[in-house]
């Protein structure tokens, strides 16, 4: 891997992202270097000292990653620098390296690092992260700096607004894999080669598309609609629909212009919802998004512009860029399946630059804050429901302090209240339900 040269362009945003302004012209208002040049530090209220991580030899190899204990800035672990910060004129100087640090978490660099780190469905696991490896996993470092940043740049004397407690927006998601239990040929033969007596079969195929165990949409959008209406900051609801997949994993395959899924798009345009594309498991190796994409558009009739992949999978850097290529803005897949928590070291959406070219792309990155099978599944975290809403609520507040975004991933599979298919896990229906309750009161 060659030496990095740090955009300009990506330079300023992660100095932007750092202060924690959106806005241009509050921003406009700081003088922040990044430079090692003493001469110029009389030119800034505030001097980030580079650490050399992008000049490195060892740049984008496992040798450039932060090995031991993280040091710690003022009570805050980075990655890179020195815990140093001191005073020359007025111009307060950080040897801190928290420019590369915000760089490493929103370029997903440690995982072009470790390529060889993979799970069975080829992601990188979040126990292997550094952040959750340091105890850091629900502590969004990035927001934490924006503290620290704030808090130095008074100390240079400049007035710098005060922001307010409060979570910016909530997404409600779903990732329709799953829409329905029984409706299929395919279905009934599973069924009976299972044991299903003949006639629960036939029932579960031949019935009405309403009255299939999985069909819980109705359930599912007015729990959203209430908490859209309730809550006094955003809420949007979106609905990932699959376009395709030709892996084992994508079952069931189901096509967009069926009459049960025509029905289902029919219900969900009444609700006020989004569509985004959920990338197939094997989209992302066969660059297959674009073929998957347009069957989506095809059957909804319009652009869609989100995107979450099947379990999780995408997030290899470019996987990102080919998304990217092929019109989409957001993506929503930004979590481990292992463990909730803050991927990305912050609680806020940001733009995902590029480890590689070190640019900056237009793709936005949205922290997913909590899948519901990461908090139940025994090969993730294995909460009860008492521990889950615990851990969970407790994200909420820290999205709060932040002023980030909480991002809800529920399954129409979760909400399940038949007889048949049991649901395993039919807390998590009801901690959903919680959890809006909450997020409305907490806003
Ligand atoms: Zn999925």
């Amino acid at each position: 891997m060659q030496v990095m040269q740090l955009h300009e362009k990506t330079k300023n945003f992660i100095l932007q992202f750092l202060t924690g302004y959106e806005d241009e012209n509050i921003f406009k208002r700081f003088r922040i270097g990044y430079t090692a040049d003493r001469e110029l530090f009389p030119r800034y209220d505030l001097v980030f000292v580079p650490s050399g991580f992008f000049e490195s030899e060892h740049y984008g190899t496992e040798a450039s990653l932060p090995v031991g204990a993280l040091p710690e800035i003022e009570g805050v672990p980075f990655l890179y620098g020195e815990d140093r910060v001191e005073k020359v004129g007025n111009t307060v100087v950080v040897y801190a390296d928290l420019v590369a640090t915000a760089f490493f978490f929103l370029s997903r660099y440690e995982e072009i690092c470790r390529p060889q780190v993979r799970d069975l469905h080829g992601r990188f696991p979040g126990r292997e992260s550094l952040l959750f490896k340091n105890g850091l996993i629900d502590r969004p470092i990035l927001d934490e700096y924006t503290l620290l940043v704030q808090r130095w740049l008074r100390e240079a004397g400049i007035d710098v607004p005060s922001m307010p407690e409060k979570i910016a927006k909530v997404w409600l998601t779903h990732d329709v894999d799953a829409p329905f239990f029984g409706k299929s040929l395919r279905a009934f033969c599973r069924e009976v080669s299972q044991g299903t007596s003949w006639g629960t079969a036939w029932r579960l195929w031949r019935q009405d598309w309403e009255d299939d165990p999985y069909y819980t949409f109705p359930l599912m959008a007015e729990l959203d609609q209430a908490c859209r209406e309730k809550a006094d900051i955003p809420v949007q609801t979106v609905y990932f629909l699959k376009g395709g997949g030709e892996s084992p994993y994508d079952k069931p395959v189901y096509k967009l212009k069926s009459k049960g899924l025509s029905k289902l798009l029919d219900f969900l345009v009444g609700q006020n919802v989004t569509f985004g594309l959920h990338g197939s498991y094997s989209s992302g190796a066969k660059r297959a998004d674009l073929y998957e994409k347009r069957e989506v558009e095809q059957a909804l009739g319009k652009k869609v512009f989100f995107f979450r992949n099947h379990f999780l999978r995408s997030c290899e850097p470019l996987h990102l860029a080919s998304l990217e290529s092929i019109g989409i803005t957001d993506d929503f897949t930004m979590g481990y399946a292992d463990v909730a928590g803050f991927r990305l070291a912050t609680t806020r959406p940001a733009i995902w630059i590029n480890p590689i070219s070190g640019r900056l792309s237009q793709l936005v990155l949205h922290p997913l804050s909590v899948m519901d099978a990461t908090l139940a599944d025994l090969r993730y975290m294995r909460l009860d429901e008492e521990k889950a809403l615990e851990y969970c609520t407790s994200l909420f507040q820290t999205v709060r302090r932040h002023g980030g975004e909480v991002c809800l991933l529920w399954h129409n599979t979760s909400f399940v209240q038949s007889a048949y298919p049991v649901n395993a896990t039919p807390w998590l229906r009801d901690v959903y339900r919680y959890f809006l309750d909450y997020l409305c009161r907490l806003s």
